[in-house]
């Protein structure tokens, strides 16, 4: 037998009604903030993520998936929404519309992480990029925005953590800080976080390992160092999410796993699924546009795991939207499926979602499948039935049984459907 990757998960038919309802509010949502969707392709060249030398981040160096194809270029699988999106911005040249450009997508993400629960190799997104304004209330928008999500499907248990990490300028004098900082843990830090000494100190607040984690409690902090324009911009920020009445805390420790983000990072995190809590992770990016050959075009926006939004629904006992469950069966016998096939195909084309049996299965059977299935409304379809055109309508749950000719039958389904 060949088995699923690992760190993959299918979608059974059985619960893909979940998907198709957290994917119909995220879209309901955004569009009301005005965002359209975006489809760009599963895989690009790797350039596109690796953006030449110096990336420190485990996305990244260690977890993408990338091949050669057989022209032999280097091609990646997208480890994160947000480069896509940028290259195609870049490449149709959405700046010469007007701006803002609002854009939003459901993706497939891959990353080869160490699976755990709520941590896979392939997982899903929703994201949103807002490009083409520096203003805090972008910033605003785009966590409001995540926010109304959460609200919308009943998420209350949820922390909504915000920083900010200030430009390349001011980040300096706090690399230099940084660098001061862990040089007098050397010889406890990860071997990672010891690369990351040199290349980006930033990183180690990121690490994952409890020594470095323990370490990182008493390092600088970062709105300490932030140039006073990074800090207006962050102050104004909060002052808008006050305005709103969203809640947050200032946590100095967010810095996010992926290095291009400038001035605000954010997380909404969850307490009811885990220690893999971090449900939604957002924040600017001022170069990434410039840096993959745009325009200086700033930009800011967040991924939401859809799996994990999931698990927090489900944890929490909130919907995660109903079951898709047919009409009415149709049960007949040999000598009257063919005048079933044809109720049913009538039925369907007047909008009733119905079914017939198309097994050649015994009227027990048949009655048996129905039940299982849970249809509300089941008919026998007899020659007696034929002859009159009317058939019996039996409510499975409401424990009814009605005469109704063939053609009162979608209104008849509809009505009580209300
Ligand atoms: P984490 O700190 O949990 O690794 P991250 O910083 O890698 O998260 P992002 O790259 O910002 O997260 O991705 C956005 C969201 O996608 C996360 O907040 C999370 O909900 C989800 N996510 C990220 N990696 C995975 C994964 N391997 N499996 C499932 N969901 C994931
Ligand atoms: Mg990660």
């Amino acid at each position: 037998m060949i088995n699923i990757p690992k760190g993959t998960k299918d979608v059974l038919p059985s619960e893909v009604y979940k998907w198709h309802y957290i994917e119909g509010e995220v879209r309901k949502v955004a569009g009301l903030f005005g965002y359209k969707e975006i489809r760009t392709p599963v895989f690009e060249h790797t350039e596109l993520f690796l953006r030449g030398v110096g990336d420190t981040t485990d996305i990244v160096n260690k977890e993408m998936y990338t091949f050669l194809d057989k022209g032999d270029r280097s091609i990646t699988l997208k480890p994160e929404g947000t480069a896509g999106a940028a290259r195609s911005f870049i490449e149709n040249a959405l700046d010469n519309n007007p701006q803002p450009t609002k854009a939003y997508y459901i993706t497939p993400v891959f990353r080869y992480e160490k699976p755990q629960a709520g941590r896979l190799r392939e997982h899903h997104q929703f994201g949103v990029e807002l490009y083409g304004s520096e203003s805090p209330y972008a910033d605003a928008e785009i966590i409001t925005l995540a926010k109304s999500v959460f609200d919308n499907l009943g998420v209350t248990e949820l922390e909504l953590n915000i920083n900010s990490i200030g430009c390349p300028n001011c980040r300096k004098d706090y690399s230099k800080a940084l660098r001061d900082y862990f040089g007098d843990y050397r010889d406890r830090l990860c071997p990672t976080c010891l690369e990351r000494l040199e290349k980006n100190p930033l990183r180690i607040l990121d690490c994952k390992v409890e020594e470095c984690k323990e370490i990182a409690k008493g390092a600088p902090v970062v709105l300490d160092y932030i140039c006073d324009d990074c800090r207006a911009h962050h102050e104004r920020l909060l002052g808008y999410l006050d305005a709103l009445g969203v809640q947050y805390k200032v946590n100095p420790n967010i810095v996010r796993g992926l290095d291009y983000y400038t001035r605000t990072v954010f997380e909404f995190v969850s307490t009811a699924i885990g220690s893999q809590g971090t449900v939604c992770g957002g924040g600017r990016y001022n170069n990434l546009v410039e840096q993959l050959g745009g325009k200086p075009i700033p930009a800011v926006g967040f991924g939401m795991g859809i799996e994990r939004l999931i698990m927090v629904l489900e944890n929490s006992g909130l919907s995660v939207g109903d079951r898709e469950i047919s009409d009415l069966y149709v049960a007949s016998f040999e000598s009257t499926t063919t005048e079933a096939m044809k109720l049913v195909y009538s039925l369907r084309k007047a909008g009733v979602k119905a079914d017939f049996d198309l097994i050649g299965r015994s009227l027990k059977a048949q009655m048996k499948f129905a039940d299982k299935c849970d249809y509300p409304y089941v008919v026998v379809l007899g020659e007696d039935e034929v002859k009159k055109g009317v058939v019996t309508v039996k409510g499975m749950k409401d424990k009814t049984a009605e005469e109704v000719p063939f053609d009162g039958l979608s209104a008849y389904i509809r009505q009580k459907r209300k």
